[in-house]
């Protein structure tokens, strides 16, 4: 074994024996986090703040340009990453593939106590690659989710990652249900809910900043539709023009925050006109794109971040897929649609029947928990990093 592998292993604990001048206390355990895209920062914000100087940040670069990973990483005051990498713009086998790599060398040097991955991007997936290269534990937030749909590469990102943990932090009974069923044992497996909802609560601006929001946007309160469409099975191929067709049928504003994706498909696709009637916007910093969703009659989207804010704020989500990874949600906050009529007629469905919905859907505790979650994470990080300090100081 190299001479740096072998400090690794045995100073994560997790390895051969030790001399007693390489102890390191607790104190000393560093954490690394991996991340490259929004959704990614939104949920591990809380999670790197409670770190603090243990926590090590690594942004893989997936998503590169300020409006999708600047912005977020400083309003949600996650500071500066000590490690980017650049794998923007690659396709999804070199993104892994580069990621994994590079991530496996800089662990070398760092000598993670333990690695924490979020969700089933490709960043998570090559985080839990590399620190399983390393023999570094995994700990994968956001796990168990599974939509049992093999056409989604986040499907098979995040059956790996789970079986890669060493721990699962799943947001619900749900997740863990379904991990348990896949063989991955109970005592690997935590529910501590999902670290969005206090991101949502952080984040949410006061109603008087929401007002003036919706002023500048020149739009009412309950009386516009909030949409985000990025999926490559809603971009990619005919979906797309269906999509923006029926969103063009809703009779009142639609606010359309265009991921990049969309807008490269929508200008190869000379779908322009398509977009006359939206209002069309650049992807909004987290703070903006909250307050337009608390206060929006109904939103249309294929995100899955979305369907877990509405939880929060209490407002109901047609959601354009295929298939979902979030039961928990559906029939309550969300209803899941095929991109083209069948989205026209829901969203018509929702809007005869508003004022009545938002109020059932106000008195319904999200699914995902309390705004605790971080906290639950970082004792769980805690713990297994100590664990392996503590087996390590025992050899
Ligand atoms: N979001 C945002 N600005 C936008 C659109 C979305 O801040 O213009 C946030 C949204 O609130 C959610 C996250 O981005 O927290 C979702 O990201 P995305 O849809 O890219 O990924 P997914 O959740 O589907 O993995």
């Amino acid at each position: 074994m190299e001479p740096a592998r072998r400090d690794l292993v045995q100073r994560s604990g997790f390895g051969a024996a030790a001399r007693a001048s390489d102890v390191v206390t607790a104190a000393d355990a560093r954490i690394a986090i991996v991340f490259g895209t929004r959704p990614e920062v939104v949920k591990l914000a809380e999670l790197a703040r409670r770190l603090e100087d243990a926590a090590v940040l690594v942004n893989t670069g997936q998503h590169w340009d300020d409006a999708m990973s600047g912005v977020f990483l400083r309003d949600l005051g996650v500071g500066r990453p000590d490690h980017v990498l650049e794998i923007g713009g690659l396709s999804r086998g070199e993104q892994i593939g580069e990621a994994t790599a590079v991530l496996s060398r800089l662990f070398v040097d760092v000598r993670p106590a333990a690695v924490v991955v979020q969700g089933d991007t490709n960043s998570a997936l090559a985080g839990a690659l590399a620190a399983n290269a390393v023999e570094a534990p995994v700990v994968h937030l956001e796990a168990g989710l599974r939509s049992f749909d093999r056409r989604m590469p986040e499907e098979h990102n995040r059956v790996i990652i789970d079986h890669l943990a060493e721990v699962c932090l799943a947001p619900t009974e749900v997740g863990a249900a379904n991990l348990r069923a896949e063989g991955i044992a109970p005592e690997r497996i935590f529910v501590i809910g999902n670290t969005v909802v206090e991101a949502v609560r952080r984040l949410l601006p006061p109603p008087e900043e929401r007002a003036a929001l919706l002023r500048s946007f020149g739009v009412e309160a309950g009386r516009y539709v909030l949409a985000t469409i990025h999926r490559p099975e809603n971009t990619d191929g005919k979906a797309l023009a269906a999509v923006l067709a029926a969103l063009a049928a809703v009779p009142v504003p639609v606010v359309l925050p265009l991921h990049p994706r969309t807008a490269a498909r929508v200008a190869s696709a000379g779908l322009g006109p398509l977009l006359a009637g939206l209002r069309v916007v650049d992807p909004l910093p987290y703070v903006a794109f909250l307050g337009l969703l608390a206060e929006c009659g109904l939103a249309v989207s294929d995100s899955g971040g979305v369907q877990e804010e509405v939880s929060v704020l209490g407002r109901p989500v047609v959601v354009v897929r295929r298939s979902t990874e979030r039961p928990e949600v559906q029939g309550t906050w969300a209803q899941l649609v095929d991109p083209g009529p069948a989205l026209t007629a829901a969203v018509a469905g929702l809007w005869a029947d508003l004022p009545a919905i938002h109020q059932r859907l106000a008195a319904l505790p999200s699914p995902y928990g309390d705004g605790t979650a971080s906290a639950r994470a970082e004792l769980a990080i805690r713990q297994l990093a100590g664990r392996g300090l503590t087996t390590f100081c025992r050899e």
